[in-house]
């Protein structure tokens, strides 16, 4: 029996936690514009510091931090983004830890977002030639766990609620490198926009036109008069009435 979903609630305030710097524009550049321009307060929380975004070893890694942070802060602003935390969590060895668990529920309670856009959990692989990065498949653990139950449920982290940071249940969860996605943006209007914004990321493509290429194919679709018209998609939960 397929699910049917209710329409999508009104989005006052948006967070969206991702692994690495560049992955927000990728997943949702789009969306996060069309969810600023309506009205919403939209939040980056960047897990790691990006720190093995580089195959050149001339660059030092607190030289590579610093770029992807001032790339990753450049992104956000062409998109409306509020602010970017960033976790200062190693690349590559994203766990979805206790710890992190209560860092997450920190600012999910501080917040208090209508909506978390994450990474897809399961997705180990794509076609025939994608392996997924496993900080992806962390970030996105990491978060479900901390939206449920524990930013819900005042047993979680008493010393958070002691602190005043009383439990917060979301209405939405969107995910995206989901492999059976419910929930399409229509982001065309913005899509040049979410190309600059990966432009921004300049330090992570050795031919940042071909990257372009590539974003304009895998993005693009036709709707039913043939037209071109780019999307992102994501599986939807929405929890509540
Ligand atoms: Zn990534």
């Amino acid at each position: 029996m397929s699910e049917q979903l209710p329409p999508v609630p009104d989005l006052q305030t948006v967070l969206v936690i991702m692994a690495h710097p560049d992955d927000a524009e990728f997943c949702c550049g789009g969306t996060a514009k069309i969810l600023t321009e309506q009205g919403a307060a939209v939040h980056y929380i960047v897990l790691t510091n990006g720190d093995k975004g580089n195959h050149n070893l001339s660059v030092t890694v607190p030289e590579l931090v610093r770029t992807r942070i001032r790339e990753q802060r450049a992104a956000a602003r062409l998109l409306g983004v509020q602010d970017v935390i960033f976790m200062g969590e190693e690349d590559g060895f994203l766990q979805p830890s206790r710890e992190l668990r209560r860092r997450l529920v920190r600012h999910i309670r501080r917040m208090r977002p209508d909506l978390i856009i994450c990474q897809y959990p399961e997705m180990l692989f794509r076609g025939h030639s994608y392996i997924n990065h496993p900080d992806h498949r962390n970030a996105g653990l990491a978060t479900l766990e901390a939206v449920f139950p524990a930013a819900g449920n005042p047993m979680f982290f008493p010393d958070l609620l002691a602190e005043g940071l009383e439990p917060h249940n979301i209405k939405e969860l969107w995910m995206c490198m989901a492999p059976e996605p419910n929930h399409r943006v229509d982001i065309s209007q913005y899509f040049e926009l979410k190309i600059q914004a990966l432009r921004q990321h300049a330090s992570q493509f050795d031919d940042i036109d071909a990257m372009e290429r590539w974003v304009r194919e895998r993005w693009a679709e036709k709707d039913e008069q043939g037209e071109l018209r780019y999307f992102e998609s994501f599986k939807r939960m929405h929890f509540g009435s």
